[in-house]
């Protein structure tokens, strides 16, 4: 009888333990959206987190003594369309595998990033180490930015985004396009 009371109470500590782990695995994987409708207004500028935190990573890179260039924030439909069609119905090589609605950057929540070397050249040499210590500038950048919050798209598996930085909220492109918003 001792010993069963042993055991259920090991047991009651273990499933304790696992209740509070769960509990605060979901507090931090906190996702913050709510449904729009299906005409949901499509975002003119960045959503003022993204803003707020490319802030920071611009202000971290720099302290650094990395200069960060923001090549291409949100972007609308329009233009996001015209990306699409080159290298397929346009010339010029393929940019992108999105169309309108599809992106991250339609909906204010991406923006891509470039280096400005010591001539005041922009660059997307991910090699280029311009403050001499030992590590490719680009890829301090994208270490800050996931330590901000972000998604890079160097880290994708396939069709490599380098310069590409993106937060979700927890949010699928799909679910952007069904009118979910951050
Ligand atoms: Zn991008």
């Amino acid at each position: 009888m001792k010993l069963l009371t042993n055991t259920m109470f090991t047991w009651l500590i273990v499933i304790i333990f696992l209740v509070a782990l769960f509990y605060l695995y979901n507090t931090q994987k906190e996702e913050s959206y709510t449904y729009h409708g299906d005409d949901a207004p499509i975002p003119a500028e960045l959503h003022p987190i993204v803003e707020e935190k490319k802030r920071q990573l611009i202000d971290l890179a720099s302290s650094r003594n990395i200069q960060l260039v923001i090549t291409e924030e949100i972007r609308s439909f329009e233009r996001q369309n015209a990306l699409y069609e080159q290298g397929r119905t346009k010339r010029g090589n393929i940019v992108t595998n999105s169309k309108a609605g599809e992106s991250y950057h339609n909906y204010g929540l991406a923006f891509d990033y470039a280096l400005k070397n010591e001539n005041g050249d922009i660059i997307w040499d991910i090699h280029y180490d311009g403050n001499h210590n030992g590590e490719a500038d680009w890829f301090e950048v994208a270490d800050i930015a996931k330590q901000l919050g972000f998604d890079w798209g160097g880290d994708w598996a396939n069709h490599k985004d380098y310069p590409h930085l993106q937060m979700t909220f927890g949010l699928s492109v799909d679910m952007l396009e069904e009118g979910y918003r951050p």
